[in-house]
């Protein structure tokens, strides 16, 4: 078959790889100007130099047999690595933080020299258009088109996998599978601030990740910690979905700066030399589909992503490897 995949994020990609595998001619099609989706990685010039954060995921987990399988080559390769961060726990009582160590309870990988070097390297392999936004998908019997913006048109397509957040997969799926768009619009995503931030010199914590238990912070992570990062002062902090929901107005430097304030007052920081924020309107599913993947087979239009299992990179990989699976059998 030939077959167009709607979104080259980790999901969209675990399908491709299972697709091409077993002998389909795969197209994708992806509106980011490079490989990321929530795997992005921000680059900057900052007065202490060339800077990179992992301003979407932080790491990710490899629990299944067949997602290590699958990285063992992007391993061997370099493009992905352990991160063994030393992580606490910041807790706030009588306005005075603690901070409680507490050990990792699974392995944690990252894309090295950044985070998007996953899918950048899964990329590599397959056929895919970046700054190309899908508007509509059109059918014609059996027939289907990809409608671009800007005019264009992709097809034919004996079949379309939707691999992009719920929200959006809904309006797409809307006209052209009506069960897959209602499962897709069931799903809510969280909001999520994220702060990335450069320092001159040491910060002064001994640890490397913290969750934090007080808003408006969730998460913050010396992201030069990670491997191939060169040990640099950098820094992600991550908002509450509370905030981040109560604050989606902001312009990106008025949170940037609040958010940077509230990690001086967590760890008695000096001031950033840099700062800058990135506003991920549907960062994290809040409940799942609870089935791997969605396929109409009257329509041949597929659904993947996280959200049809949990908000996490191995469950988007889940997700489009089980449909790849399924439709290769
Ligand atoms: P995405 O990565 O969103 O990929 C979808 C792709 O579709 C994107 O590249 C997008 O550009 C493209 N797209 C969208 N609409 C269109 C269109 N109309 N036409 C063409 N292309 C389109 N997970 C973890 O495991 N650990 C973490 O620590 C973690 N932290 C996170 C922190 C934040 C702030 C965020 C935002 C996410 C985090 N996650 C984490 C979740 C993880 O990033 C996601 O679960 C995973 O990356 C989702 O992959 P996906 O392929 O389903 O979607």
């Amino acid at each position: 078959m030939k077959i167009a995949i709607i979104g080259a994020g980790i999901a969209g990609l675990a399908a491709a790889d299972e697709l091409s595998r077993a002998g389909h001619d795969i197209v994708l099609h992806d509106k980011g100007r490079g490989a990321g989706g929530r795997m992005s990685t921000r680059r900057a010039q900052t007065p202490s130099g060339k800077c990179r954060w992992d301003h979407g995921a932080q790491y990710f987990t490899v629990r299944s047999e067949a997602f290590r399988t699958r990285l063992k080559p992007l391993m061997d390769a370099g493009a992905i690595a352990q991160w063994s961060p030393r992580l606490v726990t910041a807790e706030t009582a009588e306005g005075r933080w603690t901070f409680a160590e507490r050990s990792l309870e699974d392995e944690m990988f990252v894309g090295t020299p950044s985070m998007n070097a996953l899918i950048k390297a899964m990329a590599e392999t397959h056929k895919v258009h970046w700054s190309s936004r899908v508007m509509a998908i059109e059918t014609d019997g059996a027939v289907k088109t990809l409608v671009l913006e800007g005019g264009g048109r992709d097809g034919p397509f004996d079949a379309v996998v939707c691999a992009i957040p719920a929200e959006q997969a809904a309006s797409l799926l809307e006209p052209v599978s009506p069960r897959l768009a209602s499962e897709a619009s069931g799903v809510r995503s969280a909001p999520c601030w994220a702060a990335m931030l450069a320092f001159e010199g040491d910060v002064g914590v001994d640890w490397d990740g913290a969750s934090v238990r007080q808003g408006p912070l969730a998460w913050v992570a010396r992201d030069g910690s990670k491997p191939g990062r060169g040990n640099a002062e950098t820094w992600v902090l991550h908002a509450t979905p509370e905030w981040a929901t109560a604050s989606l107005d902001l312009a990106p430097q008025e949170a940037a700066d609040l958010l940077a304030r509230a990690f001086i007052e967590l760890i008695g920081a000096p001031s950033p030399v840099y700062s800058a924020a990135h506003r991920w309107l549907l960062a994290k599913v809040e409940s799942g589909v609870g089935e791997a993947f969605g396929w109409d087979a009257n329509a041949s239009i597929g659904a993947v992503g996280d959200w049809r299992i949990a908000p996490r990179v191995e469950a988007a990989w889940q997700s489009g490897h089980s449909l790849g699976e399924f439709l290769s059998r």
